[in-house]
C-alpha cells in the first residue's frame, strides 16, 4: 500500500483536539510553533447555524420528540458514544468495560457537564494516607500555578471556601441555588453533611470580547453558540487561530501510529483519512499524544518498530495498565414538598448549582477513598416527554394512576418538578489488573487493531457505593421524600455503575519516576523517547474524587511549557 508523506515539518503534531489535545494547541501555537491537529472527528462549531441544537424544541429533533437509543438525547453534542459503528472494542474473561468516544473537533469537551474541580494535596499523596495505589511523582504545588492560568483563562464560576483537599481557585460568581437545591441544603444540614456553590466552567460574567456570557438555557450538553460555557475547539483552538497561530487542523483523520526513526526517537504519525481511506504521514520535530487516556494507549501499542518491539513507550509493560473510571451509584427520590408548584422558568447553567465535596474521614469507614455528590432537579424545560409517568405518582397518596385528558394535565402540573436525584461520584483504586491491550484477532474499519479490556471492582468500591446509597436514602428521607425504586442489594453491586459508564477513564499512561513501573515522566514526556508527550488523562497515577477535566488542562499546559523549553534549548 502506498503510503503519502506530506513535505511539511511541523515542530508538533497534537493527535486529538479534546481538552488535551485543545490546550497544547493553544499553548504550542501561542508560543509561535508550527502545530498540525490530527483529529479523527470531523470540524464542528458550535455557533455554526448547520452544526447548532442549542435551543431547539424537542419536537425539531430527527424523530420528532420521540425516545433515542443515542446517549443524552439527539440534541446532545456528543458525535459519540459508548458504542461506535465500525469502531468495535473488545473485553476479555467476561469482565466489563463501557468506553465513550467522542469523535469531532473538541472531544469530549463539546457535551462534558463542566464540574471543573481541582484536585487537592492530598490527591496527590494518597498513599501516603492509606498505603494503597501510588503516589504521583509531583505534588499540588506543581500543578497549583497552572490550575491558576486555567481558571483566569477559561472561567469557573464557585467560592472560596478554604477546604483542606478541594482548593480555591479564581472564581466568577456562581448562580443562586434554585428551590430543588435549597431542600437539598435543608435536608443535608440535618445530616450535617456540607454544601457548597458549585464550581463549573461556565460565564456568568464577561472575561473577553471572544466570548459571550451565559444566559442561563440550562442546555450547556448541546454546546454553547456564544461560547459561553468551556470547549476546547470554540476556547482553545480558534483563539489560537486567530491570534495568528500556525495551525493546520487535519479532520476526519483516524491516527494508526506514532513513526519512529532508527534511534527510536518519533519522526510524526500516519493516519487514515477518513475520505478517501488512504494513508498519509505528517513529520514533526515532537509528537503530543491527546487522544484520550485509552486511545492513546492504543496508539502508542500499535506503534511498534525494531526499536520498540513492544509498542512504544512499553518497554516497562505498562502502557494500558492502571485504567480506572470513577465510581458512579445514583438514586432519585419523590419530594412532596416540591409538588404543586407555580410555573415559571427555573432554567439556569447546564448543570448542578450546589453540590458537596467529599465530607468525611476514611480512616473511620470500611472504604479508603472518598467521593462528591452531584444533585439534579427542578423545573427544567421538558425534553423528549416528562422523563417520568406523572400520574404513577398518585400511588403515594391512595389515588388512582393512569388517566388522560385533563386528569393527565392536572397531575403533570401537580408533580413536575417534584423529584430530585443524586449521583455519587468517587475515587476508585488504581490496579495493575484492571487494563487495556491490544486484541490480537479484531480490527477496526481502518484495519487499525483493537482494544480489549479486563476491569474489575473491587470491594473497597463497592462498600463506597452502598456508603453512597445510604446516605441519598437519608437526605431523601430528610428532605420529607420517599426514596424511588428499590435499595440495589448486595447482588447488585448497590448500584455501582460499570467501569467506563462515568467517562471519567484515567492512568493508562501513567506518570512516574521509575521507568519500569512508569510510562511517562513527570512532565508527561515517554521516557522511552524524549519527543512524545501525552497530555490527555493516561498519566493520572490516581483519579481523586474529583472529575479529572480541570486537571488534564492544567497538566496538559504544563507539559506544553515544557515541550517549548525544551525545543528552545535543543533538547528535543
Ligand atoms: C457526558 C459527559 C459528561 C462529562 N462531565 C464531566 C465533568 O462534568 N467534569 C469533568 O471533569 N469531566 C467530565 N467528563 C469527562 C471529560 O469529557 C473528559 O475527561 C475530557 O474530555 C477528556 O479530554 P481528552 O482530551 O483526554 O479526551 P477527549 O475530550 O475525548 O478528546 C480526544 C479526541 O481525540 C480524538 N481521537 C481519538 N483517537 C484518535 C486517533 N486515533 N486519531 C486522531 N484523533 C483521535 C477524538 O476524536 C477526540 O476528539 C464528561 C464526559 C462526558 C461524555
Ligand atoms: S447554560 Fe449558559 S453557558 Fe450553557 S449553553 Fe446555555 S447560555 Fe451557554
Amino acid at each position: 500500500m502506498q503510503i503519502k508523506e506530506s513535505p511539511k515539518m511541523y515542530d508538533a503534531i497534537i493527535v486529538g483536539s479534546g481538552a488535551g489535545g485543545g490546550m497544547a494547541t493553544k499553548i504550542l501555537a501561542d508560543a509561535g510553533l508550527k502545530v498540525a491537529v490530527v483529529e479523527a472527528g470531523p470540524f464542528f462549531d458550535p455557533a455554526d447555524p448547520d452544526q447548532m441544537t442549542q435551543l431547539k424544541w424537542p419536537w425539531e429533533s430527527p424523530r420528532r420528540g420521540a425516545g433515542t437509543d443515542r446517549p443524552f438525547g439527539d440534541f446532545d453534542t456528543a458525535y459519540g458514544g459508548w458504542d461506535l459503528e465500525g469502531e468495535p472494542y473488545t473485553h476479555k474473561d467476561g469482565t466489563k468495560f463501557d468506553w465513550f468516544r467522542s469523535r469531532m473537533l473538541g472531544g469530549r469537551t463539546n457535551h462534558w457537564g463542566r464540574i471543573s474541580l481541582r484536585f487537592g494535596p492530598h490527591d496527590f499523596k494518597h498513599k501516603d494516607i492509606d498505603g494503597l495505589g501510588d503516589n504521583w511523582p509531583i505534588g499540588y504545588e506543581d500543578v497549583k500555578p497552572y490550575y491558576d492560568k486555567v481558571d483566569k483563562l477559561i472561567g469557573v464560576f464557585g467560592t472560596k471556601e478554604g477546604l483542606p483537599n478541594d482548593p480555591d481557585g479564581f472564581f466568577l460568581p456562581p448562580p443562586k441555588p434554585r428551590l430543588h437545591e435549597l431542600f437539598y441544603i435543608n435536608g443535608a444540614r440535618k445530616s450535617n453533611i456540607p454544601v457548597y456553590p458549585s464550581r463549573l466552567s461556565m460565564l456568568t460574567k464577561r472575561i473577553n470580547n471572544d466570548r459571550g456570557v451565559c444566559f442561563y438555557c440550562s442546555q450547556c450538553s448541546r454546546a454553547c453558540q456564544v461560547y459561553a460555557d468551556f470547549s476546547a475547539e470554540s476556547v482553545l483552538i480558534f483563539p489560537a487561530q486567530k491570534s495568528g497561530g500556525q495551525v493546520d487542523l487535519y479532520v476526519n483523520s483516524m491516527v494508526r501510529e506514532v513513526t519512529t526513526n532508527s534511534e527510536g526517537k518519533a519522526t510524526g504519525v500516519s493516519y487514515i483519512n477518513k475520505e478517501d481511506r488512504k494513508e498519509y504521514q505528517l513529520k514533526g520535530k515532537v509528537v503530543v499524544l491527546a487522544a484520550s487516556a485509552c486511545s492513546s494507549a492504543r496508539i502508542l501499542l500499535n506503534s511498534k518498530s525494531e526499536q520498540h518491539p513492544n509498542g512504544l513507550g512499553n518497554s516497562g509493560n505498562t502502557v494500558g495498565k492502571y485504567l480506572h473510571d470513577s465510581t458512579g451509584s445514583s438514586r432519585a427520590g419523590f419530594i412532596p414538598g416540591l409538588m404543586n408548584r407555580k410555573t415559571y422558568n427555573e432554567d439556569g447553567v447546564g448543570g448542578m448549582h450546589v453540590y458537596t465535596p467529599w465530607w468525611l474521614d476514611n480512616k473511620k469507614l470500611d472504604f479508603p477513598r472518598g467521593y462528591h455528590i452531584e444533585v439534579w432537579g427542578g423545573m427544567g424545560m421538558p425534553n423528549y416527554g416528562f422523563g417520568f409517568n406523572a400520574n404513577d405518582f398518585n400511588k403515594f397518596f391512595d389515588l388512582p394512576t393512569g388517566g388522560y385528558g385533563n386528569s393527565l394535565r392536572a397531575d403533570v402540573q401537580k408533580y413536575y418538578g417534584s423529584v430530585l436525584g443524586f449521583g455519587g461520584r468517587g475515587e476508585s483504586i488504581a490496579l495493575e489488573d484492571n487494563y487495556c491491550e491490544i486484541d490480537p484477532t479484531t480490527v477496526d474499519e481502518f484495519g487499525i487493531p483493537v482494544l480489549r479490556f479486563h476491569y474489575n471492582w473491587s470491594d473497597f468500591e463497592r462498600k463506597q457505593a452502598r456508603h453512597m446509597q445510604q446516605t441519598f436514602e437519608e437526605l431523601i428521607h430528610n428532605m420529607g421524600g420517599i426514596p424511588l425504586g428499590d435499595t440495589p442489594t448486595k447482588e447488585e453491586d448497590y448500584g455501582l455503575h460499570a467501569p467506563g459508564n462515568i467517562i471519567h477513564e484515567v492512568g493508562t499512561t501513567r506518570m512516574g519516576d521509575d521507568p519500569k513501573r512508569s510510562v511517562v515522566n513527570k512532565y508527561q514526556q515517554l521516557h522511552d523517547a524524549d519527543n512524545v508527550f501525552i497530555t490527555d488523562a493516561g498519566p493520572f497515577v490516581s483519579q481523586a474524587d474529583k472529575n479529572c477535566t480541570w486537571t488534564i488542562l492544567a497538566l496538559s499546559w504544563r507539559a506544553s511549557d515544557y515541550i517549548v523549553e525544551q525545543l528552545k534549548q535543543q533538547n528535543i
